[in-house]
C-alpha cells in the first residue's frame, strides 16, 4: 500500500512520520506517585517491544517519575500533561522526549514558554483531541463533536504553536466511536501533513478493545494513513503492545515477524490442533524471522491449503506431518510436533 508521507518528527531515537516504520506505543497505568512500580511496568513494556512509553504527569511530584523513567529506559518517554504548563517545562528540563499537551488549554503566554523550551530542546508536542475536548465555539458551530469538529479543534491547537514558530507536532484525534475516528483521521490526513498518532480511545476491555482498535487503526493503515499507534485497553498495557504489533502484522506493515496461518479445524481433525496452534504461536511470538507458518488440522487438505506457507504441520491421527513449501519433510508423533517444528524453524 502507498503510505501518505507526513512531516517527520524525532522522539528520542524513534522517528515518527515521513515514511518511518510505524511505531507502537503504550501508556503506564500505575499511580504516578508509585515510582518503583511505574519503572518496573515501563521495563516490562520495553521488554515486550514497546517503542515509546507515555506516563501521566498529574503534578510536580510526577516529574520525578519522568526523570526516573529516563534513567531506567532505553526507549523514549512521553509526558502526558493536561492543564499545567509548568509541568511541561519541568519535564522538558529533565529530558523528556515528547510532551502531550493541548496548547488551547493553557493560555497564550504559557504556550510561548512551552513552545520555546520544546523548540530549544527539540522536543515534539503531541496535540491530542477527543470528543470530550472540543472547544465550545467549535462545538456550537458543528452541533456535536463530528469528525470535522475534531479536526478543526486539532488544527486550532496546532495554529497556537505555529504562532511561536513551533511545528514539531504530532496529532491524534481519538474517539471511542470507530466510524468517527476513521473519518476524523481521514479528514486530518487530507488537511495537514503532521504525523498522525492513531488510536481508538476508551476502546474497552481486551476482546472488544482489540476488535475496535483493529477495525479503526487497521482500516486507516490500509489506506496509508497513520504514523504511530496505540491500542488502548482496560487491561495490562503489555497486552496493548502485543495487540499493536499484531495489527501491524495483520495489515502487512510488520514483516520481521512470523505469521501463523492456522485452520479453523473441522470434522476431519484428529489431533488437538487448538492447543498446538496456541503453543506454536506463543513459542514464536518474539521470533523475527520473516516466515509464514501453517498449523493445519489434516494431511488431506492441510499442505494444499497452506501451500503459500514456508513451513507447517498437518495433523493426522495422533501424529502430524511437517511440510516445507508444500513438500512433506517428515512424520512425527503428536507429542513431538511443536518441538520438531521449532527445530526446523531454527534451521531456517
Ligand atoms: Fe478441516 Fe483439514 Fe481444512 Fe483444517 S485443513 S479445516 S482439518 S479440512
Amino acid at each position: 500500500m502507498e503510505r501518505k508521507i507526513t512531516k517527520q518528527v524525532k522522539v528520542g531515537g524513534v522517528l515518527i512520520g515521513g515514511g518511518a516504520p510505524i511505531s507502537v506505543q503504550s501508556m503506564l497505568n500505575k499511580p504516578a506517585d508509585d515510582i518503583d512500580g511505574s519503572v518496573k511496568q515501563a521495563l516490562e513494556l520495553q521488554k515486550a517491544g514497546c517503542q515509546i512509553i507515555r506516563s501521566a504527569v498529574p503534578d510536580m511530584n510526577a516529574v520525578k517519575l519522568i526523570a526516573a523513567l529516563k534513567d531506567a529506559l532505553e526507549v523514549p518517554v512521553v509526558a502526558d500533561i493536561h492543564f499545567d504548563y509548568c509541568l511541561a517545562i519541568e519535564c522538558a528540563e529533565v529530558g523528556v522526549d515528547k510532551i502531550r499537551i493541548n496548547p488551547g488549554n493553557i493560555g497564550s503566554d504559557r504556550v510561548k514558554a512551552v513552545a520555546d523550551i520544546c523548540g530549544r530542546e527539540n522536543i515534539p508536542i503531541r496535540i491530542g483531541v477527543n470528543s470530550g475536548s472540543v472547544e465550545k465555539e467549535i462545538l456550537a458551530k458543528y452541533g456535536s463533536p463530528t469528525p470535522e469538529a475534531l479536526v478543526e479543534s486539532a488544527l486550532y491547537h496546532a495554529s497556537l504553536l505555529n504562532r511561536y514558530d513551533f511545528d514539531n507536532i504530532v496529532i491524534s484525534i481519538k474517539s471511542s466511536n470507530v466510524e468517527n475516528m476513521y473519518k476524523a483521521y481521514t479528514l486530518a490526513s487530507e488537511k495537514c501533513d503532521y504525523p498522525l498518532h492513531l488510536g481508538v480511545t476508551e476502546a474497552g476491555t481486551q476482546r472488544m478493545g482489540i476488535i475496535k482498535s483493529a477495525a479503526g487503526i487497521g482500516s486507516l493503515l490500509l489506506n496509508g494513513i497513520g504514523d504511530t499507534i496505540r491500542v488502548s485497553l482496560t487491561d495490562d498495557p503489555v497486552k496493548e503492545v502485543y495487540a499493536g504489533f499484531d495489527i501491524l502484522k495483520a495489515v502487512g506493515l510488520k514483516t520481521d515477524a512470523v505469521q501463523i496461518v492456522s485452520c479453523p479445524t473441522c470434522g476431519r481433525t484428529k489431533i488437538d490442533l487448538i492447543s498446538l496452534a496456541n503453543e506454536v504461536e506463543s513459542a514464536l511470538q518474539s521470533c523475527n524471522k520473516q516466515l509464514k507458518v501453517a498449523v493445519m488440522g489434516c494431511a488431506v487438505n492441510g499442505p494444499g491449503e497452506a501451500r503459500e506457507a514456508d513451513i507447517g504441520i498437518a495433523g493426522g491421527d495422533g501424529c502430524a506431518i511437517i511440510f516445507k513449501k508444500g513438500e512433506i519433510l517428515k512424520k512425527v508423533p503428536e507429542n513431538m510436533v511443536v518441538e520438531e517444528l521449532l527445530k526446523e524453524i531454527d534451521k531456517m
